[in-house]
């Protein structure tokens, strides 16, 4: 799967931000603990443009089951863990996933495994350094997640094998693919791309070039 990360950048110099640059180590995951209905990913992303109510409170990413939205860059420090200076705000990228009412929460969570292995890939951090909120101080945060924890990591998991697992070439379930392995095999026409390009068009001179390889191994 892929999505779309929306980019709404909290400026540099905002209150409700500590502007200050971070190496990203571990990646913490939040449940938003608002039910309201109207709870989404955009809302909170309005809610920390607007200076998150007057609060020292900022994160990186909020995703919900259609959405993701990014709110401060990978590389500076929010204020999410609730451990002040600690290693959870000074170290770590906060996601917050919604838990509104109605919402397709499976959905939300499938999402932000996908968020939390683009981000572990990006910055090499490791299964072990995805965190609850709980780690950094006993906050019973993710409040949905906590209970089903290892079922989360293990959603985790399977979103980051299936983006090691090498692509399969193109051909691979085309109508044609039987035929496409005897010409490459023959070696009557060779490979392209991601395998073959098996709908790219092919030109007189193309043509010409294969209908010379058929003859000399007619003559064979
Ligand atoms: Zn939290």
């Amino acid at each position: 799967m892929s999505m779309e990360i929306k980019q709404r950048l909290l400026p540099d110099g905002k209150p409700n931000k500590p502007s200050r640059p971070m190496k990203p180590a571990y990646i913490t995951i939040h449940n938003t603990d608002n039910t309201s209905a109207g709870a989404t990913a955009e809302a909170h992303s309005r809610f920390v443009l607007n200076g998150s109510g007057g609060a020292q409170k900022s994160w990186h990413f909020t995703v919900d089951d259609r959405e993701v939205y990014q709110h401060l860059r990978d590389n500076e420090q929010g204020w999410h863990a609730g451990d002040g200076s600690g290693p959870g705000n000074r170290t770590s990228i906060g996601v917050e996933i919604c838990m509104y009412r109605d919402m397709d929460q499976e959905q939300a969570w499938t999402n932000a495994a996908w968020l939390i292995v683009q981000l572990a890939k990006r910055h090499s951090i490791p299964l072990t350094k995805i965190v609850p909120h709980k780690h950094w101080t006993g906050k019973n945060c993710p409040s949905r997640i906590l209970p089903r924890w290892s079922e989360f990591v293990e959603m985790v998991q399977k979103e980051m094998k299936a983006m090691e697992k090498p692509k399969q070439p193109d051909y691979v379930g085309h109508w044609a693919e039987a035929s496409i392995r005897r010409v490459m095999d023959a070696g009557i026409m060779s490979g392209r791309g991601n395998g073959f390009a098996p709908n790219e068009p092919i030109t007189r001179a193309e043509m010409a070039a294969v209908a010379d390889r058929i003859l000399k191994q007619m003559q064979k």
